[in-house]
């Protein structure tokens, strides 16, 4: 039988992705065109939506180009993208605004109010979406006020799939999980909330019709199919967001499998057969399927610590390490493989860029508990590694109390690059740790997603035939030991640091 393929697109925070698969998995193609993120304050980060578009576009097209494939042998193209985005546009679906992305913050003392004065934790506990900037239903309220005419003037509010997809097919749809993560919809009835849309300001039909994510659209705009080589009968599925797509695609779909991401940032997510929320407001819970639900949280501070620590405290390391064509990571490794675990007592609290899980506070600080005169530049250096860990873990934590102890944590990022850091984690946690081969999670989470909608797999449990281990690591005894003693420290120190936080960040904001 003729080999038939998918496309999986994964439109990012920094790039545009696309990878064609065979039916089994096979990787036979792939491109990613980057683009901008425009930072004109420090609290803006937006994009502009036709260059992402164009980005979409091209990335399809030189895949396409690149694989050699029929067009006719294309079973679909489904889409990732990233969550949490909005886009005013008007009654012709050109945008009033740039792409306002997750990572804008403009929203915040909006953000705060929404948690104060108009019943947030509630709104949480039925959108399963954290009440924080990043979230469109924060973004709507700060636009309402503060761009008064823009917000009256504005036809929908959408993200940046949405627009996609209005370019391509003429329609306005939203995926449950994109809308799982606006802070608008309600996880338990799969619709809009009324509540949260009245806090907004906005009816439903400023918003997309929220459909499942396996559905299909077909009807592609006959100019932009010819563009990127497919044929206009081609089927688009909806797809879901990037984070919930990349734990399929590290087969991280199964009860009790947990995945930790380490990269620039960082998170931890399971997947749940019924959505959940957390009375305590730490976890979000957003959709892959209506019987996926993954739930967890998102670190602001991973390997961008690692990163810090090499460019502060390991200059000259980084500097000869480069002399000696070596990777400045490895050697600061190395250096803090030098030190047994706990650092000799010192700890870490990674919190230098704020705080979203498990704190969700912008103010929080980094610091160093625990120093002695004992202590040398190695100790800090395992400690800051071990203190990315330590914060993580107290997010596995709050995930526990709403799903049970995992039955294995599949890791992934920069991170998994150190052997070290590997087995701090296996340690910290207590946990087998296995890394998953990992390429592009994303864009193979909506291609199977797309297979699954399509009925050429029968469940989205395929993906275990398709992704292997690289490495496993199991928890050394006399190590777990020590983290156990450090544990509750580390948990009890940044707590009552909580008011400081705040005074320090005043301080900061005044002075520096
Ligand atoms: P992104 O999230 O931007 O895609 P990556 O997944 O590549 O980034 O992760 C980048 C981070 O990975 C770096 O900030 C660093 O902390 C970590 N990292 C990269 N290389 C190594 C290494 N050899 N050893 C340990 N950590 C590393």
């Amino acid at each position: 039988m003729k080999t038939k393929y998918v496309i999986g697109v994964d439109i990012g925070t920094t790039s545009a992705k696309s990878v064609l698969y065979a039916k089994d998995g096979t990787v036979i193609a792939n491109h990613g065109i980057e683009y901008p993120l425009y930072s004109p304050t420090p609290e803006t980060a937006e994009q502009n939506p036709a260059e992402i578009f164009s980005a979409v576009l091209n990335t399809v097209k030189r895949t396409m180009q690149v694989s050699n494939v029929d067009p006719n042998d294309i079973l679909c193209v489904s889409f990732s993208s990233a969550m949490h985005s909005v886009i005013a546009v008007d009654e012709e679906g050109n945008p009033l605004t740039e792409c306002i992305t997750w990572a804008d913050n403009r929203s915040s003392d909006w953000a705060e109010k929404i948690k104060t004065e108009m019943n947030g934790h509630e709104i949480y506990l039925r959108t399963g979406t954290p009440i924080h900037p990043m979230a469109p239903l924060a973004k709507l309220v700060w636009l309402r006020n503060e761009y008064s005419e823009l917000f009256s003037k504005t036809y929908k509010f959408i993200s940046i799939k949405e627009y996609i997809f209005y370019k391509l097919f003429g329609k306005y749809v939203i995926d449950y999980s994109i809308a799982s993560s606006n802070g608008l919809f309600n996880i338990y009835t799969l619709s809009w909330d009324e509540e949260a849309l009245k806090v907004a300001g906005v009816t439903p039909d400023q918003l997309s019709e929220p459909v499942p994510t396996t559905y299909q659209l077909t009807g592609l705009d006959e100019n932009y199919a010819k563009e990127m080589n497919l044929l206009p009968s081609t089927p688009f599925v909806v797809g879901a967001g990037d984070g919930v797509l990349s734990n399929l695609g590290v087969d991280a779909i199964e009860p009790g499998v947990v995945a930790v991401t380490i990269g620039t940032s960082g998170a931890i997510r399971a997947v749940s057969d019924k959505p959940i929320t957390d009375p305590k407001g730490r976890i979000f819970c957003y959709a892959l399927t209506e019987n996926h639900w993954v739930i967890g949280g998102p670190v602001n501070n991973g390997g961008m610590i690692f990163r810090w620590a090499r460019d502060q405290l390991g200059e000259v390391e980084a500097a000869a390490a480069k002399r000696l064509g070596k990777d400045p990571y490895d050697v600061l490794t190395e250096i803090a493989d030098r030190v047994t675990p706990g650092a000799d007592g010192l700890l870490f609290h990674p919190y230098l860029a704020g705080e979203r899980a498990p704190l969700w506070d912008s103010n929080a600080r980094g610091s160093f508990f625990g120093l002695g005169m004992h202590h040398k530049k190695e100790h800090m250096i395992r400690a800051v590694l071990e203190g990315v860990i330590f914060n993580l873990y107290t997010v596995l934590l709050a995930l526990e109390e709403l799903i049970g102890e995992p039955k294995k944590i599949h890791a992934t990022g920069g991170f998994a690059r150190s052997e070290l850091w590997r087995q701090m984690m296996a340690d910290i946690f207590n946990q087998d740790v296995y890394i998953p081969e990992s390429f592009e999670s994303s864009c193979l989470g909506a291609a199977i997603l797309g297979l699954y909608s399509l009925g050429e797999v029968e469940s989205l449990n395929v993906v275990s035939d398709m992704v292997g281990a690289t490495f496993h690591h199991t928890p050394n005894s006399e190590h777990v030991a020590i983290y156990e003693d450090l544990t509750p420290i580390y948990i009890s120190v940044s707590r009552q640091l909580q008011q400081e936080y705040e005074s320090i960040a005043a301080f900061q904001k005044k002075w520096v």
